[in-house]
């Protein structure tokens, strides 16, 4: 299936259906399932056969749909989680734990940046921040002998850096350790990091995959090609027998291509239960199907508003990294030629006062603390998600008190263009 180009697989991937059977994938609502023996149930706990037993592990339509974006991805196996902070959890505590080190890029969602500064240090894991516009030696100076891993977003939120993929990669190759990227922003319709060198991908599918704000829900997927055995020191909960699953060591027995998301699923989704309902995973399946579609159509409005924006005498800045102007283009051109996504970031002259208004007289875009959706929504941080901080904290933080994030739907374009002109003609 995954011989077929991105919009077939949208469609098609990860579920084919045999004779007279449902054409849509089915939503098997059901915690447990069926076995004539104890012994044939047996060998599914031992993970000696495949089968499903807990839905709490693993669900037929929750599988269908990560093969699906595994097919997108172009990668060797994935999982769904409940949410995006679960996979980005799930992705680095599957490799680093108590007394391991993260590099990380300090351009990161505001939620990813909070697990791993408070949540997982408290859990013993280590992580050093650098600017994904760090030098090389700067970059090199971040990893440790207990580093296990680095992560980035390939299109940060709500920062908008585009992450070099390939530098990061290198590096991370270099300390024998993989590269993690979150490309929800993108995701793989505009960008599959796996061909320019990362390892592990990571998606909030609550994003653009779902598309529609039905369902919070996250995916991580495997490259299958980070060689852990190479590196068997660093990785032994991979490499060395697991007593938690009767002395299976993963990557000999579910190879480089199975054995990460294998550990992720019988360890993590077994301990920590941040499991998908079927019916979540049913309704990220619909949003899959048309992603090429909006994808296209959200770039597409997003560039009109942002160059709409740009010649705006009442705007102070305009960040998009689609934009000529931006100082990540050229790094989207190379990771992106065909669009980035719809986000665009912006400032109106006047400041904190001058966003609040402008805010308050749209009449189409919604203020909500949500992002990358079909219908155009709005946030000033400085006045919601960060309105306890001052000015000077704010500008710490990297959010300016004028800073508008606008994440473009996929309305008409010309509507969502009368609705800033009313908007800012009112400043
Ligand atoms: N990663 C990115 C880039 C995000 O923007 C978000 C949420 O906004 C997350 C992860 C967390 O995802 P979720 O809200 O699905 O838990």
């Amino acid at each position: 299936m995954s011989d077929y180009r991105p919009s077939t697989n949208c469609l098609h991937a990860g579920y084919v259906p045999g004779n007279g059977e449902p054409r849509n994938i089915p939503i098997v609502q059901s915690t447990t399932f069926r076995y004539a023996t104890g012994e044939a149930m047996g060998a599914l706990f031992d993970l000696e056969s495949a089968g499903y037993f807990y839905t709490r592990l693993q669900n037929p339509t929750s599988d269908a749909v990560a093969a699906k974006i595994c097919a997108l991805e172009g990668g060797t196996a994935a999982m769904l989680t409940s949410s995006g902070q679960a996979a980005n959890f799930f992705a680095v505590f599957n490799i680093a734990s108590c007394g391991d080190h993260v590099v990380a890029s300090s351009a990161i969602y505001g939620g990813t940046f909070n697990l791993f500064a408070v949540t997982m240090k408290r859990m013993g894991v280590d992580f050093t921040f650098v600017d994904p516009n760090c030098s090389d030696a700067e970059l090199e100076a971040a990893f440790r002998p207990n580093t296990k891993a680095v992560f980035g977003e390939t299109i940060a939120n709500p920062a908008l850096t585009v992450l070099d993929i390939e530098r990061f990669a290198k590096a991370a190759h270099a300390h024998g350790v993989p590269l993690i990227v979150d490309n929800t922003f993108p995701t793989p319709i505009n960008c599959r990091p796996f061909e320019h060198g990362a390892d592990i991908v990571t998606h909030s599918t609550t994003k653009y995959m779902d598309g529609h704000a039905n369902a919070v829900g996250g995916a991580i997927v495997d490259s299958g090609k980070f060689d852990w055995t190479a590196h068997a020191d660093k990785f032994p909960g991979l490499t060395t027998p697991d007593e938690s699953y009767h002395g299976i060591t993963y990557t000999e027995k579910f190879g480089l291509g199975g054995a990460y998301i294998t550990k992720a699923t019988a360890q993590l989704m077994r301990d920590f239960g941040s499991t998908p309902a079927p019916m979540n995973a049913y309704l990220l399946n619909v949003g899959l199907e048309t992603l090429p579609l909006r994808m296209a159509k959200h770039c597409a409005n997003a560039m009109e508003v942002a160059r709409y924006l740009e010649g705006h005498d009442k705007v102070a800045w305009v960040n998009y990294p689609g934009l000529e102007s931006s100082p990540y283009h050229a790094l989207a051109q190379k990771y992106m030629p065909n669009g980035t996504c719809g986000v665009v970031s912006f400032g109106v002259k006047g400041g904190r006062e001058a966003a609040s208004k402008f805010m308050a007289g749209l009449k189409l875009a919604s203020i909500a603390t949500h992002v990358a959706d079909a219908k155009t929504c709005v946030l000033h941080p400085a006045s919601t998600t960060h309105r306890q901080m001052n000015d000077a904290e704010l500008a710490a933080a990297g959010v300016s008190p004028d800073l508008i994030r606008l994440s473009v739907g996929i309305e008409d374009a010309a509507d969502l263009l009368a609705d800033l002109e009313q908007a800012l003609a009112a400043l």
